[in-house]
């Protein structure tokens, strides 16, 4: 099924609005493995929506509209889809009770433009709109769909979720049922996944694979179509374990998992314990993991040993390897993975200490990082060269220590 979009308004077009419309739908189609081929902005323009609707039969399945089904003069949409498919707008009983109760509720008396919003293309099925008082529409005419929604966001949204989404997967169902997976990766970039799989990605048709790279994380999502679930489920299972067998070892989680929520929960399954010496990072490895509820059963405490003074009066670290290795050295994350484990009595310690930036002190690059963690019977201390602007060297350092646990 090929998918469009087509956002209408003027607003849009002098760009005093975002097109975040389109970039929810897209997002929410591709989960479900419908792909969407274009995006387009119209203003309200009845010629020229006319137009592009015309055109958009040629090429799409599926043409979902958002906005211009308000009450005014230019919102004409409904106006032109309706002509588009040759069939007249009627009044829909229940949306008009709709309007006239939302009318009521707020005391407000009811305008006879507003009795417009309840029109609606005849033989279309009518999505309600529980935040606002246009109602939504799908029509199927000659093989296609089209869905018309209302075009803020906070209407839009809703709609979509609730009533659009489920009516059209109805539609489509018989022919077939959609199933997805997430894949979650760290410590990998986009391109290097992408050069490592790809020609499992160029191959691709069903299931899909789509790469997404956000906030230092790769994620892909497979999704397939097939008659029944459990066929979907074992073609997503046949792709998932090539892309195991060759970049398994940077797969940490699988759907809603967040690199926290894995340790939190591994920790707890092992009955295992952890403290954080947190210096580059300051506190924002504990802020992740105590996020996550049930974090008080794995997580002891941490200190944030954030001057040499801490590090040495809290945490034993000698004045002299603070002077001659620094603070940012594999020894000093040796000796704080060691010390915040001895002195908060958790099964594992694990110390971050960095150089952050803008400006380097001690002579260490911006974004040298040395992580460490200890077990009581071996200490391990890896080196990163983190790159970006302070918070991001901050994020991805905290984001490694978590991910170093999980190895
Ligand atoms: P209303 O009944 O509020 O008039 P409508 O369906 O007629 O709703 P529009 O008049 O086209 O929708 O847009 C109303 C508001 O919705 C816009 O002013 C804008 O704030 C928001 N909006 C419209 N289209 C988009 C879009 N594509 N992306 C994000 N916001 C949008
Ligand atoms: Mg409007």
């Amino acid at each position: 099924m090929k998918a469009e979009i087509i956002a209408v308004g003027t607003e849009l077009l002098l760009g005093q609005i975002a097109n975040t419309n389109a970039q929810f739908l897209s997002q929410k189609l591709a989960e479900v493995g419908i792909g969407v081929y274009y995006h387009t902005v119209v203003g309200d323009n009845a010629d020229r929506l006319y137009r592009l609707i015309e055109e958009a039969f040629t090429r799409s399945d599926l043409i979902i509209f958002s906005g211009g089904l308000g009450p005014t003069k230019d919102d004409l949409t409904k106006e032109t889809v309706a002509r588009a498919v040759h069939r007249p707008l009627v009044h829909d009983e229940t949306a008009l009770d709709h309007i006239v109760a939302y009318f009521d509720r707020r005391g407000i008396k009811m305008t006879e433009n507003n009795r417009k919003q309840a029109l609606v293309v005849e033989g279309s099925k009518v999505l309600p709109n529980d935040h606002g008082m246009a109602p939504g529409m799908v029509i199927e005419h000659k093989g296609k769909y089209l869905m018309m929604l209302p075009g803020p966001p906070r209407e839009l949204y809703p709609m979509f979720t609730t009533y659009g989404l489920p009516h059209l997967l109805s539609l489509i169902s018989d022919q077939y049922v959609v199933h997805s997976k997430v894949l979650r990766f760290f410590g990998i970039g986009e391109s290097a996944l992408e050069e490592e799989l790809m020609d499992l990605i160029d191959a691709q048709s069903n299931p899909t694979i789509a790469p997404l790279a956000k906030e230092g994380e790769v994620t892909l999502r497979l999704t397939a179509k097939a008659k029944h679930i459990s066929e979907a489920e074992e073609m997503i299972q046949v792709i998932e374990q090539k892309i195991e067998g060759r970049v398994g070892e940077f797969i940490y989680g699988y759907d809603d998992d967040s690199l926290e929520s894995v340790l939190v929960r591994e920790l707890i399954g092992q009955k295992k314990t952890v403290a954080f010496a947190e210096s580059i990072t300051g506190g924002l490895v504990s802020h992740m993991v105590t996020s996550v509820p049930g974090s008080s059963a794995m997580l002891k405490g941490s200190i944030v040993c954030y001057t040499n003074d801490v590090k040495h009066h809290l945490l034993a670290v000698p004045k002299d390897i603070l002077t001659q290795a620094g603070a940012v050295s594999e020894e000093t994350a040796h000796i704080l993975a060691e010390e915040v484990r001895l002195r908060l009595g958790s099964t594992y310690g694990v110390s971050i200490t960095g150089e952050a930036g803008p400006v380097a002190s001690e002579d260490k690059p911006v974004g040298l990082v040395y992580i460490g963690v200890a077990d009581g019977t071996q200490t391990q201390v890896k080196t990163f060269r983190l790159s970006g602007q302070r918070s991001a060297i901050q994020s991805r350092a905290a984001k490694h220590a978590i991910f170093t646990m999980l190895e």
